[in-house]
């Protein structure tokens, strides 16, 4: 029977009282097909990821769908919470301990409920954002999961060995289909991007064989960047971008100033975040103002002299 419905896991007893449950939504399709299992809000300062996976579900009607969608909106509550990264009770990342552990922390039990229900998937994805202050836009290329990163259609793709304990790596390692979508954050062209999770999300659908219809080609050319490289403020102060959302996938020449840190103090100078490669491809940066502290993402870009593309990519 097709159907949509919500359901809630049970993860563990916190001290403070609450149960911490994760909530699942389950859209079973008129007719048969695969299971695809989406996640949003790994990462809690990311808040396009559960608002994305909301939209999404919401444009679907089990009547047009074939197969199953489990989405679980807010894979970390308590971090999606406090708006940040990491759980605040044991200050992990979700994202890199998969496939966790039931008798370990709050961060290391919901990894391992999330990797539990990952295993019922034949698609997975996973929607991330940038975080309070910075935008992003591309998708990850695995192995296994073309058809998902090319029919998502971002212009930008990036295909690496995937970093241990994420749900991606998990994914692969049970041969499971699957790409991370990196879109939006910051609330930075917000609406457009969100359109644009939909859009694409539906047309993933298609190419995957999870609804009728043939997916149509997003972007014109998709580019594999093969080298990333995230440049991080080591003050906290000011950042002043000289490239905003808006210019994600320029190509900048080396050397040249992508943003700077002052000291909203004394004014000063502090630090300049300078492209490295002889020639860059913008993959996330900053409004002309927000805050950062140390360590924080201040600027991605990709190296525009190692790409390929993707027939290139899996043609050996
Ligand atoms: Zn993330």
């Amino acid at each position: 029977m097709s159907d949509h419905t919500i359901e809630t896991v049970p993860v563990t007893r916190m001290g403070n009282g609450h149960d911490l449950e994760l909530t699942v939504h389950r859209i079973t399709g008129a007719r048969p097909g695969p299971t695809l299992v989406a996640f949003g809000g790994v990462h809690g300062d990311e808040a396009m990821g559960p608002e994305e996976v909301r939209r999404l579900v919401s444009s679907i009607s089990p009547a047009e769908l074939k197969g199953t969608i489990v989405a679980v909106p807010v894979a970390n509550p308590y971090a999606y919470d406090a708006m940040s990264r990491f759980t605040p009770q044991d200050g992990l990342n979700l994202n890199r301990i998969f496939p966790g552990d039931r008798n370990g922390s709050v961060t290391e039990q919901l990894a391992a409920v999330l990797a539990e229900i990952m295993l019922r998937a034949d698609y997975f994805v996973d929607f991330h954002s940038s975080g309070l202050y910075s935008t992003v836009e591309y998708g990850y290329i695995m192995d296994d999961g073309k058809e998902m990163a090319t029919s998502f259609g971002a212009a930008l793709l990036y295909h690496h060995a995937p970093y241990e304990g994420t749900s991606n790596a998990w994914a692969i390692k049970n041969n499971i289909a699957s790409t991370v979508c990196e879109l939006g954050g910051g609330g930075q062209l917000t609406d457009a991007f969100l359109a644009k999770a939909v859009r694409q999300g539906r047309n993933m659908l298609k190419a995957i064989d999870m609804l009728d219809g043939e997916p149509e080609t997003i972007a014109e050319q998709q580019i594999v960047m093969t080298e990333l490289v995230t440049l991080r403020p080591t003050r906290g102060g000011a950042m002043i971008s000289h490239f905003s959302p808006d210019r994600l996938g320029e190509v900048v020449k080396g050397g040249t100033v992508l943003g700077e840190v002052i000291d909203p103090y004394t004014f000063q100078v502090l630090e300049q975040l300078v492209a490295p490669y002889e020639s860059n491809i913008l993959v996330l940066s900053r409004e002309g103002y927000t805050r950062c502290s140390p360590g924080d993402y201040g600027f991605m870009v990709g190296n525009a002299d190692t790409t390929t593309t993707v027939d290139q990519l899996f043609a050996s």
